[in-house]
């Protein structure tokens, strides 16, 4: 099944193609760039100063019904859901779609210095999570694998990189080299 990678205001192309490129190494899928046209403004809470992701989804879903595969959206803005001060993403349950957002993954959030490595590694992980979301998982007791909670950027830095062989073997495509 092929993975979709839509960006919503993600300014950095330079590491767009990196994330292309390492998914395209990790999964047998076929990964793509496509473009949706989506006014984030709509979206966006005036008193939280941050965007509603489930609404984001749902209007996604009404624009993607002809790729037949995952979609992510990648965005920079800060996305929440009512319940919570902020998420790094949200998925559907064993469904099409999911958002990442970059925002809290930058290093310069926290201790002001920008550090595009980490902030590279942090995005594969929180891709990898919502996208597991999407093949069907829950979390993981397992710290060594993405699927573990991360409600908080030090359990997203302590968290494995990659799926433990329990999650893996329910992610389409993914290559075993990985986990
Ligand atoms: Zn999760
Ligand atoms: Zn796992």
């Amino acid at each position: 099944m092929d993975i979709y990678i839509a960006p919503l205001k993600f300014s950095n192309v330079l590491m767009l193609g990196d994330v292309v490129s390492e998914l395209s190494n990790r999964f047998s899928s076929k990964i793509s760039l496509i473009e949706i046209q989506l006014n984030l403004l709509k979206y966006l809470s005036k008193e939280r100063g941050q965007y509603f992701s489930t609404e984001i989804i749902a209007d996604a879903m009404d624009l993607t019904g002809k790729y037949n595969g995952k979609i992510i959206l990648l965005t920079d803005v800060d996305l929440f859901v009512p319940v919570l001060t902020f998420i790094f993403g949200e998925a559907q349950l064993s469904g099409k779609h999911s958002i990442v957002s970059a925002c809290r993954l930058h290093e310069e959030f926290y201790s002001g210095k920008s550090d595009d490595k980490i902030l590279f590694e942090r995005l594969i992980k929180e891709i990898l999570h919502e996208l597991g979301h999407n093949y069907g998982l829950l979390h993981c007791l397992n710290w060594d694998c993405v699927m573990h909670t991360s409600p908080g950027i030090e359990e997203v830095d302590i968290k494995g990189n990659s799926y433990c062989k329990k999650c893996a073997s329910k992610v389409d495509g993914y290559k075993s080299l990985y986990f």
